[in-house]
Order: C-alpha cells, then structure tokens, then sequence
C-alpha cells in the first residue's frame, strides 16, 4: 500500500505526471493516491524528490493513548502517570478501539522519581506488545520506553484529535518504529 507524508508534499505534482493509473491528484497542495486505481507499481516513489512517499506491506499497530478520563489526552503529568492507556489497532484506513489498560505498580509511590526505572519498567509492562505510545509530555524516562514502543508527542487535547494526528503521521512513524536507534517524535 502506498502512502503520501503530509508533512513532507510540497505539491510539485511530479508523481502525478508519473502515475500510469492516473491515480494521484492533488488536494490542497498535498498528494493523494486513489486506493482504488493504484496498483503498487512504485512509480511515484522512485520519482519524489521529497522523499513523501512510501510503500507499506500493511498497516497494523497497536497505539496506547495516556487518559485520565477516557477521552482526552492527560496533560498535568507525564504520559507514563496516567490513570489509564486506551488502546487502538490501526489498519489500513481504520482506527478500531481494542482494550484499555492499567498501570499498577508504582503509579502511587510518591518515593519513586520520574525517571525511575522501576516506573519505566511498569508501564513497558502494561504496554506489552504496543507498538507506540502517544501522550502530550513524556519524562525522562523516555530514553527507557523508545527502546519498547515509539513515543509521540502528540499536543492534542482529545484522544479523537490525537488519532488524527497519528493517522496524519503513519509513515514517520513506521520508520521510527523500524529505526534501531529511536528518538522520541513530536508530531503535528
Ligand atoms: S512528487 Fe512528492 S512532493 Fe511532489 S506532489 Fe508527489 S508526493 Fe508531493
Ligand atoms: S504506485 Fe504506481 S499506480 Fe500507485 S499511485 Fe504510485 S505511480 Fe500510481
């Protein structure tokens, strides 16, 4: 399946012109690819001069929204505080809610620091198996936890509007996810 980076189209309109299918056009200044029409020939991709696009077997991540109420995104403390994480399985072109989570250990033990291990261990085992967390602020413990999952910084107040966003972002975080070296991602 092909995908188009909306952060990084700049609208040049080469991969129309390339595209044997007539399956991309353009839509406010960004490329889109018609699901439909396009039959994975990699046209496109060989002629971006940005580096937008790409080329995914399928899509399918689990994704963990830090929440105190279920519905927005926690924003008085780190991600890795919150009181639950709502998990979401994202395929190609849907977002389907699977479970919701909880961190036991440690999340009351005013005695244990933000970077503790220990809490840094916690909440990588409740996360077993997600593949990125997404919360508005990470602690230091980020250095431990970009080694689990991916962690996103996604500045959105509602888990509906941060789902957008990471849907926007599929393709830098795919590439981070598959990086040895992960850096925390701030996405937009
Ligand atoms: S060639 Fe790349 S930058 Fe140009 S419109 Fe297509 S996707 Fe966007
Ligand atoms: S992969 Fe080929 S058919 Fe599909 S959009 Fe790109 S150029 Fe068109």
């Amino acid at each position: 399946m092909m995908h188009v980076s909306e952060n990084k189209c700049v609208g040049c309109g080469l991969c129309v012109d390339v595209c044997p299918q007539e399956g991309i056009t353009l839509s406010k200044g960004v490329a889109q690819i018609e699901k439909d029409k396009c039959v994975e020939c990699r046209s496109c991709l060989q002629e971006c001069p940005q580096g937008a696009i790409s080329f995914f077997e399928n899509i399918n991540l689990v994704v963990a929204f830090g929440t105190d109420d279920g519905n927005t995104l926690k924003s008085d403390n780190h991600v890795g505080m919150s009181k639950y994480f709502r998990l979401y399985r994202f395929s190609d072109g849907q977002e389907d809610f699977t479970e919701q989570r909880k961190i036991i250990k440690y999340k009351e033990d005013a005695t244990k620091t933000h970077g503790d291990p220990g809490k840094a261990k916690a909440t990588a085992s409740a996360l077993e198996n997600v593949d990125i967390l997404v919360g508005q602020m990470f602690g230091p413990n980020i250095t431990r936890l970009r080694n689990k999952f991916v962690c996103a910084v996604v500045r959105k107040n509602t888990i509906d509007d941060a789902i957008q966003t990471v849907r926007k972002n599929i393709n830098e975080i795919i590439e981070e996810k598959d990086k040895k070296d992960r850096r925390g991602i701030v996405l937009n």
